[in-house]
């Protein structure tokens, strides 16, 4: 059988790393960045590399950061009483879409699952209680994904913080089972000011 040229090759393969991106479609996607102008090849792959040298994590709430930057903890116009905590850095993201949230986040990094190995140590306990008494904040919302591991993750943040600050957790319209990333910006809206205390 004829192989494509070992660099095509590679780029095919490279593509299938993608989620949902089986052979037919990794191919077509490696033709089309063959047809390319050189302008549009370069600027890929510079971003590509930046990506990977440019954007890290900010130390304070584990967000994405550009260049030791992190828009959520440096913009002047947040509301430091509030600390969401979410799961995952696309998290934030999702919840800045809504436009109803001013506060700061804080990624855990990892919801609790024994099954995976992720326990209590794996969660940020006690750099959350700091950031709590640096930002006097008032109210720490829980958006964590409705499934069993984000239930077991929230009731045991908030046996640890319950006492030094008032929790919420995002409530109504949250399909049970589903995680944050899959649900419509209509549903999280809701849910996010439907949060009751917890
Ligand atoms: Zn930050």
């Amino acid at each position: 059988m004829l192989k494509y040229p070992k660099r095509l090759q590679q780029l095919i393969h490279l593509f299938k790393k993608f989620p949902g991106v089986g052979n037919r479609t990794a191919e077509r996607f490696a033709f089309q960045v063959f047809n390319w102008p050189l302008e549009d090849v370069l600027y890929f792959s510079d971003t590509l590399s930046e990506l990977n040298q440019k954007v890290t994590f900010c130390p304070e709430c584990s967000c994405l950061a550009e260049e030791d930057y992190c828009h959520f903890c440096h913009l002047p116009n947040r509301n430091t009483s509030q600390l969401c905590l979410i799961a995952t850095v696309k998290d934030a993201y999702a919840l800045e879409e809504m436009g109803i949230y001013q506060g700061l986040y804080h990624v855990l990094g990892s919801l609790l699952s024994p099954i995976e190995g992720k326990n209590v140590d794996c969660l940020p306990i006690e750099k959350i209680k700091q950031r709590v008494k640096n930002h006097s904040v008032k109210e720490i919302i829980i958006a964590l994904d409705s499934t069993l591991e984000g239930e077991a993750t929230a009731l045991y943040i908030k046996e640890q913080l319950a006492s030094n600050v008032h929790i919420s957790r995002l409530a109504f319209g949250l399909p049970i089972g589903s995680c944050l990333d899959f649900v419509d910006g209509g549903t999280l809206a809701r849910s996010f000011t439907g949060r009751h205390s917890f």
